[in-house]
């Protein structure tokens, strides 16, 4: 049987792009198919993320015309990663696989092949690495490297230098619509899914057109957001300062001793140096304790799946 796949695009304001997205992936499509690698059930998934230019205008056209293509328009501008989830949730149901690209072409199209290939292996999951970044501004480049530095310092597991061009069978997406956190950051949550996983090494090109709908100030927000979402370590880290500064009230606390001994503090200065060090201290050891509970409180909140069955030997 020729597996049915689903090539989820999310888009915003890509009007200028677009067209020749739509043309690139019903051209590769036709190929497939042609070279029987493919089901005719396959299709191209635009997902309009609340554009506010032609976006949906060039479906809607488009699909009019062009038996590959399928489209979901969301409500409003619900930002990339939730557009793309919109896409995966919906061809779930419908697809063998399913895989996720950029609308600007950033994503090289020739490697779908690549991807088909370890699935048709076995793979469930197959993630597109970058081989280079010679495509990035150096801005670019260096905050996302140090971005998966950190992340991985933090303890969360994302692959390096992979975006979101990857691969998903069908029972992969079924696993990852059992995480219900409302912050859903991709990257960190496919590699939690587990299943059987590989890499594609593929170039990653310029903007086809148009302009990168994530500047820097979204690129911060969405790094928080992966941060936060994976690693309680930040609140970890209170402790460790309030156990420091407490230390230093130590010291500090002999340093006002020595100086009212030899008779150069003024009234007052001994106690109000003491009880501000070792306060402070004090306040943020108890800060972290609270912070460990919320950190409970918010991974219970997340009710992310405990496990996920790969494979079961049931004959009754
Ligand atoms: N995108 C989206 N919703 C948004 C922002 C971006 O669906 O709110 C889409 C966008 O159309 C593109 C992909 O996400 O297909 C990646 O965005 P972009 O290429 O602008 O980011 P960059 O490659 O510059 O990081
Ligand atoms: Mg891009």
């Amino acid at each position: 049987m020729l597996p049915c796949v689903y090539l989820v695009v999310p888009c915003y304001n890509e009007e200028e792009v677009l067209p020749e997205t739509l043309r690139q992936l019903t051209a590769k499509l036709d190929a497939l198919h042609g070279r029987g690698l493919v089901a005719k059930s396959s299709r191209i998934l635009p997902v309009d993320d609340g554009s506010r230019d032609g976006t949906w205008a060039i479906i809607a056209a488009a699909a009019a015309q062009n038996p590959w293509l399928s489209g979901l328009k969301l409500s409003r501008n619900c930002g990339h990663q939730n557009a793309l989830l919109a896409g995966l949730m919906f061809a779930k149901e419908r697809c063998d696989c399913a895989i996720s690209l950029d609308a600007d072409l950033q994503d090289d199209v020739a490697a779908i092949d690549a991807f088909l290939e370890a699935f048709a292996a076995g793979h469930e999951v197959v993630y597109g690495v970058r081989s280079s970044r010679a495509s990035d501004s150096i801005l670019k480049r260096g905050t996302a490297q140090g971005f998966y530095r950190l992340m991985r310092l933090l303890g969360a597991d994302t692959v390096y230098n992979h975006a979101d061009y990857r691969l998903m069978s069908r029972r992969a997406l079924a696993a990852l619509g059992e995480y219900h956190e409302v912050n859903l950051f991709l990257r960190g949550v496919v590699p939690l899914v587990g299943f059987s996983a590989t890499t594609v090494e593929y170039e990653r090109h310029e903007r086809f057109a148009g302009e990168s709908k994530y500047p820097l100030k979204k690129m911060i927000a969405f790094a928080l957001e992966g941060i936060t979402s994976f690693s309680v370590k930040p609140l970890q880290l209170i402790l460790a300062l309030g156990l420091a500064v407490s230390a230093l009230s130590v010291a500090g606390l002999l340093y006002a001793l020595i100086s009212k001994l030899a008779g150069n503090a003024v009234q007052g200065w001994t106690a109000t140096m003491f009880s501000i060090w070792l306060l402070g201290g004090i306040q943020l050891i108890c800060i972290s304790v609270v912070g460990s509970y919320v950190g409970k409180i918010y991974q219970e909140v997340k009710a992310r799946p405990k496990y996920l069955i790969e494979k079961s030997i049931d004959e009754t």
